[in-house]
């Protein structure tokens, strides 16, 4: 009989999401009457940006036809739609991000759980806690033990200080997904001044950079000085133009950022990369890349702005209304998720079984995002408007 990978036996056995379908399902089926409002899963609800349709159209009639036909793609993504993501995302902030540093994939969980297999199986690794499970995991599977966690907690402002050892990868995430919060330019530079200290890769997701509104805040952390010789980027199109189902993200790797071999030989992280792609990887589908290139136009960049300005005055609402019902509330700024305490220091299992019984609205419990993640709550502005007014009408009263 096969052996398994025994490391998949160290995961924990429910994926958070799947527990609470399970307690909703319970729930629903003891008040078949219940109206539950869901502001638990962080997946958009409204319908994509019109610029993405009518490219998306526009490269199926092609697909349509022999002479405008496209079968296999470049592996590391189309030019035309890397060239436009240099230009609008970098190029016109002032940041020196090339074309051929850019990999599109088929979106960033992809890319954030599989760049780990380019480095060394013996890394030492930094996660924060709470944090995205996709990075803590994905190291999991792939045999890796030795685990640094970074407490975020209210008293560092959710922004974690590097650790006092040596650690190879450090995964961070600004703004982040659970708590809604950002790391400015001061934290970023000391985590970067850290990386260049003790040979570090810093994994740097940017997965909601398009929902930042305060000027102080990067966007990317090539906005720091020194990010190019320590930091990978990946950013998404899901949250930023609605593509949770439509899937297209990329990745960020500066030309000149190398790790080392066993011997002390520098080797450049892009070329591993590339071969790592062009191996397992067939490319994302041309139609959604017309579609994602689409969003950079200045037609395209008003059509996202509406669809986040939308999910940005559901979080204004949440704020306010749980702020109101006496709540300490954090994130919701520059990010689609809010961070509460939950209150009288209940377990964030406790308060999401009293929230679904007493009011029918649907969170995620803070501790499924680790353990610092125990006494929050994590609500998201993805709802629609209805609902999200809804909702905090039920805790007002
Ligand atoms: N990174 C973070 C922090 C996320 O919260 C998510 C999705 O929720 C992703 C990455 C993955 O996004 P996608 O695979 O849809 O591009």
């Amino acid at each position: 009989m096969a052996r398994i990978n025994e490391n998949y036996l160290k995961l924990p056995q429910n994926y958070l999401f799947t527990e609470i379908a399970r307690r909703v399902k319970i729930f629903q089926s003891e008040n078949p009457n219940a109206e539950i409002i869901k502001l638990g899963i962080g997946d958009v609800t409204q319908p994509l940006p019109k610029v993405c349709l009518d490219a998306m159209n526009k490269a199926v009639a092609e697909m349509g036809n022999a002479e405008t036909f496209r079968g296999y793609g470049p592996e590391q993504g189309y030019l035309f739609l890397r060239e436009k993501i240099a230009e609008w995302n970098y190029k016109k902030r002032g940041l020196n991000v090339s074309a051929e540093e850019i990999f599109i994939s088929d979106g960033s969980k992809c890319d954030c759980g599989n760049i780990q297999e380019i480095f060394s199986l013996d890394s030492k690794i930094a996660v924060a806690d709470p944090v995205y499970p996709v990075y803590l995991d994905s190291n999991i599977m792939a045999g890796r033990t030795e685990i640094i966690y970074l407490p975020c907690t209210a008293e560092n402002n959710f922004s974690p200080a590097p650790p006092a050892e040596k650690v190879d990868l450090i995964y961070l995430c600004s703004p982040n997904n659970p708590t809604g919060t950002t790391l400015d330019k001061a934290a970023l530079a000391n985590w970067i001044d850290y990386a260049k200290k003790n040979d570090a890769v810093i994994l740097y997701d940017a997965a909601y950079a398009a929902y930042i509104s305060e000027e102080n805040i990067p966007r990317s952390i090539y906005e720091v000085d020194g990010a190019r010789d320590v930091a990978i980027e990946f950013r998404s199109f899901s949250k930023t133009a609605g593509f949770t189902g439509t899937r297209c993200g990329y990745v960020v790797i500066p030309e000149n950022l190398c790790g080392t071999t066993s011997s002390g030989e520098k080797i450049p992280l892009k070329n591993l990369w590339l071969r790592r792609q062009s191996t397992k990887f067939n490319g994302t589908a041309y139609i959604i890349q017309r579609g994602a290139a689409a969003i950079y136009s200045d037609e395209g960049q008003a059509q996202i702005k509406t669809l986040i300005d939308y999910y940005m005055i559901n979080a204004k609402i949440i704020r306010a209304g749980l702020t109101a019902a006496g709540f300490t509330v954090y994130g919701g700024i520059n990010a689609p998720y809010i961070w509460l305490k939950t209150p009288n220091n209940l377990s964030s299992w406790n308060f999401f079984d009293e929230l679904l019984k007493k009011y029918k609205i649907v969170g995620t419990p803070g501790a499924g995002f680790g353990s610092c993640g125990e006494g929050f709550f994590r609500l998201t502005s993805f709802g629609s408007r209805e609902n999200t007014l809804a909702a905090m009408e039920r805790l007002k009263n």
